[in-house]
């Protein structure tokens, strides 16, 4: 076990309750309640109907596609599929919202409560638990930078799908809640229920963030709004906890607010606190019948799941006898893990989670590119460690021979024969360069027959590099072993 994160104050250290609220937009063809597209990135307003628009008198028809893939979400998170939610009108006023209320489910989620394992370091996991999941509509969009005067209005997003996923106060430091967004996007996207792109909004957290002494009750909390990545979200929680230990500590309070993280600033500010908090007057939507699932419905989609990232990764450890390090490594993507399995296939398994971690994810990272986009497929890759495991070439040369195949996409036999990488396991050539060495360097022979046994790296350094690197290294060091010690 880990030791409690906390922060030093002057009073001594703090621990910290974090809780998040992440919404999650929904992949399906067309929104919550109508027919009109959700394609990201197309021309302001050329996907909204006269729902989204709310224009007088039209009705929500509840798309199923987005009810299955809420109950798909559900399952990933181990939680309680509710057979009857409500959908809750919340009303407030914006520009963004042309129906002046938004539909949501308050009372009766679809999906109750349920945990995800988060993995940290050290090979720990601790279970976050999820309150609830509920289905709601997506605002449209303000456009503030168009012109310097107005104030334009995109509708494409509205009405899109949002799964909002609440956990519970689980979380105590900002490693913890990392780890959690970074978890819960792995399982959506093998879900395919969201694809987890916070650059783009698709996936966006709350987080609120609040510190006691060890063993207090929970203190008062901030919730912050804003953060569009995993690293944004921990600097923010470090800096909330913080100037919230510093108001304690003087001897202030802490007044239940939302604040707005300023990435560029680096700090969060007050954007309005509870005395200003909307009474939303929930209601529920008369337009809308209560959701009722049927355990056919529910069943179908659980038999559609797929191999979650958790039954992945523990399978992963006893059938390739992989480390927890590697194994989350891998798992952490769907297409990762599929291609460390292609080359695993019929191979030495640690040896291929080496080289698609170190290896192939090193030079991805470093051209920036994605695995999709990799020139070394995993069929080539394979191919590379097979001339490796039947000695065709020795390990020092597969990296360069690796590094070609980065470069130009060729596959591994093809580019040891155009440059004559064969490793040389012949015994009579190796013997005459071991030969050469020692004939040149008689002084560090007798140097090294009189004690200095530390020479030995020296001749072999000297061996291999008139070999050019393709001496079978076993096999040099054997033969030359031999010859000094005669
Ligand atoms: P509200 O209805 O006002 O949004 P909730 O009880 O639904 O409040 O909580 C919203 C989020 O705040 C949840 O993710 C929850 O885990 C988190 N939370 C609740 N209390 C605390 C606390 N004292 N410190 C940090 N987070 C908290
Ligand atoms: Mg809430």
């Amino acid at each position: 076990m880990s030791t409690t994160y906390t922060i030093d104050g002057e009073t001594g250290p703090w621990e910290l309750v974090i809780g998040l609220e992440v919404h999650a937009q929904v992949i399906s063809q067309s929104k919550l309640f109508s027919g009109a597209s959700t394609t990201f990135g197309a021309e302001p307003n050329t996907q909204v109907s006269l729902v989204d628009a709310a224009m007088p008198g039209m009705l929500p028809v509840i798309n199923k596609e987005c009810v299955a893939q809420a109950v798909r979400t559900g399952f990933g998170l181990n939680s309680a599929i509710n057979r009857r939610s409500v959908f809750d009108r919340k009303n407030y006023f914006y520009a963004d919202l042309p129906q002046g209320y938004q539909i949501s489910q308050f009372k009766q989620p679809v999906v109750g409560e349920g945990w995800v394992d988060i993995d940290l370091e050290g090979g720990e996991v601790k279970r976050v638990r999820v309150e609830r999941l509920h289905l709601e509509q997506d605002a449209g969009k303000s456009l503030h930078d168009q012109s310097p005067t107005k104030t334009f209005v995109d509708l494409n997003r509205s009405g899109v799908a949002l799964m909002e996923i609440v956990s519970f106060p689980d979380m105590r430091s900002p490693d913890e809640a990392g780890a959690y967004v970074r978890k819960l996007r792995t399982i959506v996207r093998y879900l395919g229920t969201c694809d987890g792109n916070m650059e783009e909004g698709s996936m966006r957290c709350d987080v609120n963030v609040s510190v006691r002494k060890a063993g207090a009750e929970y203190g008062t909390r901030c919730e912050i709004k804003n953060v569009n990545s995993v690293r944004n979200m921990m600097l923010a929680i470090e800096y909330e906890a913080r100037r919230q230990i510093e108001i304690l500590e003087e001897g202030g309070s802490i007044t239940q607010e939302t604040r707005l993280w300023d990435a560029g600033k680096g700090i969060t500010r007050s954007m309005r606190n509870k005395e200003e908090a909307h009474d939303y007057r929930y209601f529920p939507d008369p337009d809308l019948l209560p959701l009722v699932l049927e355990e056919s419905f529910i069943e179908g989609i659980k038999a559609t799941l797929p191999e979650l990232p958790d039954a992945k990764k523990a399978r992963f450890m006893s059938e390739y006898g992989l480390g927890d390090y590697d194994a989350n490594v891998l798992v952490a993507e769907q297409d990762r893990a599929a291609f460390y399995e292609q080359v695993a296939k019929g191979r030495d398994a640690k040896i291929a989670a080496n080289w698609v971690i170190v290896e192939l994810l090193g030079a991805l990272n470093k051209a920036g590119k994605d695995l999709a986009e990799s020139p070394v497929s995993a069929d080539k890759l394979g191919g590379l460690l097979d001339l490796m495991a039947d000695n065709t070439i020795s390990g020092r040369i597969a990296k360069d021979v690796f590094a070609e195949m980065v470069e130009s996409g060729k596959d591994a036999g093809t580019i040891v024969e155009e440059k004559g990488l064969r490793q040389v396991t012949d015994t009579g050539a190796i013997d005459t360069l071991i030969d050469q060495v020692m004939a040149e360097h008689a002084d560090k022979v007798a140097e090294y027959r009189s004690g200095k046994d530390k020479l030995f790296g020296f001749f072999v350094g000297q061996a291999m590099k008139r070999s050019q690197g393709k001496a079978n290294p076993a096999m040099l060091n054997d033969l030359l072993k031999k010859k000094l010690d005669a």
